[in-house]
């Protein structure tokens, strides 16, 4: 055996994987089917501004032990994440907080914004009569009352999932913050911001020293790979490792319309969201303002920017978000009975396990996982 762990895929699992196993002495040999590494995290350079290919991501959470291995690696800057949202020429604050509440009836009070805010859901709630919500729809109009579902949930969600709020789970919607402060900060966590310089500098610095392969389906050369080393950590789709013979699991995915602007400032902020449903994307990114505060986002008279269009996944396309409905659920199972009889191989990963993993909790896997590998 020429190598200790074969690893397919170089996204945040393959390589802090391989870096963990790389530090401890192992012999790694990662292949990438791509003609780079990184997984989702790969940004471009483009007119001097790292452009997150592969939809915008923003490091977010509250393990100290994985922001303390992540800024060891590659610091992060101060990046917080606060969206605004769209809505028919009308901006609003995200998470809704006190800002949103203001800006939606005028309320100025903590008290005010709790008192709208009950007579909004009032009929929602009556209608439950006492009943959980069984979908996002109604999980939304108990939470938030009508104007803020209508305005800034409805379309966007429809537009992200495809699909009628009232086909959607509940649980998609209680992700979001509702606060009663003037607080725009999207995320809950202790820790949050973005690699100085851009993911690839985290990714190239984790892959250091370690042979990679892009360019390399190891299913095409799936023989022959796994004979080189002891043990397969494999990061790619599940059924396509088991060649689709149970059929697709499904997804949506993303296409990005990338532009680059002849002018330094487009929209003042990262992210907007156009929460109606007559807008056919769901958001606009521009890239600049995850790495340049205040008046540095001048020092570039250019600027690019990405409209995002949500779309249901078909086989060839990237596939972004796992669809967690009835069908795919039964089919993930049986198709994990199968991953089950694999010998020496480990299945990890958004696309191996099937299941929507933050970049945090991608890395606390591989440390779980390099830490069972261990013993
Ligand atoms: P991936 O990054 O998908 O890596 C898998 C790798 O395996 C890919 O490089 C692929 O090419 C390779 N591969 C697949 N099959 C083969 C094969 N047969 N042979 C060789 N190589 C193969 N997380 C956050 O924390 N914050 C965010 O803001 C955020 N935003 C996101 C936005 C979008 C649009 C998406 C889709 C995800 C977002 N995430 C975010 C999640 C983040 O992308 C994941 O947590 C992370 O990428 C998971 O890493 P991974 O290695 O499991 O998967
Ligand atoms: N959402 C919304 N309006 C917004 C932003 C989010 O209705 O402006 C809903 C949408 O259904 C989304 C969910 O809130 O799926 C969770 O939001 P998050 O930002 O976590 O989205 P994701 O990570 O799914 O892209």
């Amino acid at each position: 055996m020429q190598y200790d762990y074969l690893i397919v895929g170089s996204g945040l699992m393959g390589a802090t994987f391989a870096y963990l196993a790389h530090q401890a002495g192992k012999r790694c040999l990662v292949v990438e089917r791509r003609s780079h590494t990184g997984g989702n995290v790969y940004c471009q350079e483009v007119a001097g501004i790292q452009v997150h290919q592969y939809g915008a991501h923003i490091l977010h959470t509250n393990n100290r032990d994985v922001w303390q291995f992540v800024n060891a690696i590659a610091e992060c800057n101060r990046y917080t994440n606060s969206p605004v949202a769209n809505y028919q020429g009308k901006l609003y604050n995200l998470p809704f907080n006190m800002n949103t509440f203001c800006q939606m009836w005028g309320v100025t009070t903590p008290a005010q914004a709790k008192e709208k805010i009950e007579e909004q859901r009032s009929d929602a709630v009556r209608k439950l009569a006492g009943r959980q919500p069984s979908n996002l729809e109604e999980q939304a109009l108990t939470l938030v009352g009508k104007d803020i579902f209508e305005r800034l949930i409805k379309g966007y969600t429809e537009k992200q999932w495809g699909r009628s709020c009232r086909e959607l789970p509940a649980f998609i919607i209680r992700r979001l913050p509702l606060r009663f402060v003037f607080d725009n900060n999207y995320f809950n966590d202790r820790y949050q911001g973005i690699p100085i310089g851009g993911y690839n500098k985290l990714i190239d610095s984790l892959l250091q020293d370690i042979e990679v392969r892009v360019n390399t389906d190891f299913l095409e050369h799936r023989q022959e790979l796994t004979s080189l080393a002891g043990k397969v950590l494999y990061t790619g789709p599940l059924d396509a490792y088991f060649d689709y013979q149970l059929g697709h699991l499904q997804y949506r995915t993303v296409r990005f319309e990338t532009e680059v602007l002849d002018i330094p400032n487009y929209q003042g902020n990262a992210v907007v969201n156009y929460t109606d449903r007559n807008v056919p994307f769901t958001r606009i990114i521009e890239h600049k303002h995850f790495e340049k505060f205040g008046s540095a986002v001048y020092d570039n008279p250019q600027t690019v920017i990405s409209r995002e269009y949500s779309m249901e996944w078909l086989p060839g396309m990237e596939p972004y978000y796992p669809v967690n409905d009835e069908r795919n659920t039964v089919l993930l199972r049986e198709y994990q009975a199968l991953a089950a009889r694999e010998e020496n191989v480990v299945f990890a990963g958004r696309l191996a396990e099937y299941k929507y993993y933050d970049m945090a909790p991608t890395i606390e896997r591989a440390m779980l996982l390099w830490s069972q590998e261990r013993t």
